[in-house]
């Protein structure tokens, strides 16, 4: 295949219209991923404020109900021993609140005297509330939540750490992440009597948390340390109760600031993976709770696969890779339209040099084109026409030198050189045709004479005139010719007979005889002519002219003005 400029400027076309369009699709690619992952990590994080923010108000929501309870008079009651009327109408209101706040296991008023004895206690069983009495109630002195609540002021909750349940006898709340808030109960002498306890439920409040999430989203809850609470893989949770830490500073190692208490909320980059390998973008966020208590953080993160993230940048890469392929046949194409539309007229250029070159007829030259092409076409046309000009005057000039090499420049004849030449031919044309033909010497007689007492140019007339008369008497096979100064001589092509021959040399004597004019002067000039025949008198050029030249100096030694044939040897066949 011709790779010519066509091709090679189609190529270079089509690579940059590629190149550019396949840059760009790039760079959008990449900066629509960019721009999808920074969306859903702010999308992420806002959710993750929510979800914290509703986490602190369930709180409070809880420790606004322990202040109703721990400032209730039948509280104060109970706990200053007023007896079974107040326990039961706390219990009674015990119940009312859990029945209202299905996230809660557990309500209990906590004596400060006795060991800390549970003095009302209302536990939830299943779909049942139950109001635990007598031996079932039991001595929390030991429990730090009890000492700790009974340390505050009135009016302040205590926060547990979030925790597995595994107080004696919890009913629904036995073995379940929990999460306990008290509150001090004391009297109009801020003398602290006890305490109100509410035992929450966090399987709840975490369902409730992933309630409105998206599926793909993963919800995931730390204590201050890092410890799983919630995670999508359920089995990492409360690792400490199990006696071994998952931790979310070893799977999300970016988070370490947030342990540390160095950063508020903070995003992980997406290369980090869950536990299935799946790259994730994740954020997370410390919630901080206002209770004196060093367990007053969590640790809010969300996390949402990158796949589904970046979902809309593959819809866009696959539009992008249509585009540049689109792009890639239009370049393409427009690049074999522009490099056929350059290409086009310089090859026409090109094919009419070639013709040019080989004697063809040129056309197609665009020489109406207005650019470059058509200047090139045109320079070309012109030196074109230039060429075939000096060509006809270089053939012209060839013709005349052929012409003056083989020809008399003073009469026009054939010169020497030229009648040798058509002798030989005569020659090789008789020996194969078996034809004749004769010569016939012509000298002017006393030419010197004319010369002498005219002049020159009279005699250059002579000549001229002899010429003249030669030729219009012979006929066209038959060749005249001057051999040089007043030399003349005739090949007589194929004469039928010695009487033919003789008929003409009259003739032609007869003709050569009449009066000449010059310069108002008249000449009689007389001719001697001698005559050798093919094959009579020889069978080569120079035996012939030799034997006519003799003849003819016969003549003139038997007193000029007449003709002579030469004797020759008798054959057969030869004329007589
Ligand atoms: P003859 O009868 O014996 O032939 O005598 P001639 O005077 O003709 O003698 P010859 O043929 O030997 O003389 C030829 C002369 O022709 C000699 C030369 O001066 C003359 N001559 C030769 N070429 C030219 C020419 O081109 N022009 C003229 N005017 N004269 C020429
Ligand atoms: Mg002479």
């Amino acid at each position: 295949m011709k790779f010519g400029i066509a091709a090679k400027l189609a190529l270079l076309l089509a690579a940059v219209g590629i190149l550019a369009s396949g840059l760009t699709g790039f760079y959008a690619y990449n900066v629509s991923r960019e721009l999808l992952v920074q969306a859903a990590r702010n999308e992420l994080l806002t959710s993750n404020q929510v979800l914290a923010r509703r986490l602190a108000q369930g709180r409070q929501e809880v420790s606004r109900n322990l202040q109703i309870l721990a400032t209730h008079p039948s509280a104060i009651a109970a706990l200053e021993g007023a007896g079974a009327t107040s326990e039961s109408q706390l219990a009674t209101l015990f119940e009312k609140v859990m029945q209202t706040n299905p996230s809660y296991f557990q309500i209990r008023l906590i004596s400060a005297a006795e060991n800390g004895l549970e003095r009302v206690r209302i536990d939830r069983d299943g779909d049942q509330l139950l109001h635990v009495v007598g031996d079932d109630l039991q001595e929390k002195g030991h429990y730090p939540y009890v000492s700790d609540t009974l340390k505050l002021p009135g009016g302040k909750t205590f926060l547990s750490r979030i925790v597995i349940n595994h107080e004696r006898g919890a009913h629904s709340g036995q073995d379940q992440p929990t999460v306990l808030l008290a509150t001090p109960v004391t009297n109009q002498k801020s003398q602290t009597l006890g305490l109100v306890v509410i035992n929450v439920d966090l399987n709840a409040t975490f369902a409730l948390l992933k309630a409105d999430l998206p599926a793909e989203f993963g919800l995931y809850l730390t204590n201050a340390k890092g410890d799983y609470l919630i995670h999508p893989d359920a089995s990492k949770t409360f690792g400490f109760d199990k006696g071994r830490r998952v931790l979310v500073q070893e799977e999300f190692p970016e988070t370490s600031t947030l342990i540390d208490g160095n950063a508020q909320s903070m995003t992980v980059e997406s290369s980090a993976v869950d536990e299935n390998q799946v790259p994730l973008v994740a954020t997370f966020t410390t919630t901080t709770v206002q209770v004196p208590n060093s367990e007053n953080r969590l640790i809010l993160g969300l996390a949402q696969p990158l796949k589904t993230v970046l979902a809309q940048s593959h819809h866009l890469g696959v539009a992008i890779l249509q585009i540049v392929v689109a792009f890639f046949v239009a370049c393409g194409l427009l690049a074999v339209l522009v490099a056929r539309a350059v290409t086009r007229p310089i090859n026409a250029v090109s094919a009419a040099a070639r013709n040019l070159a080989n004697d063809e007829p040129v056309v197609g030259l665009p020489v109406s084109r207005k650019d470059e092409i058509g200047l090139l076409a045109q320079s070309f046309k012109k030196m074109q026409d230039q060429i075939k000009h000096q060509l006809s005057e270089l053939q012209h000039s060839r013709q005349q030198l052929e012409h003056l090499a083989g020809h008399d420049v003073l009469t026009g004849l054939p010169n020497r050189r030229l009648f040798q030449d058509r002798l030989e031919h005569a020659l090789a044309r008789a020996e194969r045709t078996g034809e004749r033909f004769a010569l016939l010497f012509i000298d002017v007689d006393k030419f010197k004479t004319i010369n002498d007492r005219w002049g020159h140019e009279a005699g250059d007339t002579v000549l001229q005139i002899t010429a003249k008369r030669l030729a219009s008497i012979t006929r066209r096979a038959d060749t005249v010719a001057r051999m040089g100064g007043d030399e003349f001589v005739i090949l007589l092509d194929n004469p039928s007979s010695r009487e033919q021959i003789v008929t003409i040399a009259e003739k032609l004597l007869d003709n050569l005889r009449s009066p000449m004019q010059w310069a108002g002067q008249e000449f009689q000039v007389g001719y001697s002519v001698g005559i050798s025949q093919y094959p009579h008198n020889g069978t080569n050029a120079t035996t012939l002219m030799a034997n006519a030249d003799k003849a003819m100096y016969e003549t003139k030694a038997a007193g000029r003005n007449g003709y002579r044939f030469s004797p020759g040897t008798t054959k057969p066949g030869v004329l007589s």
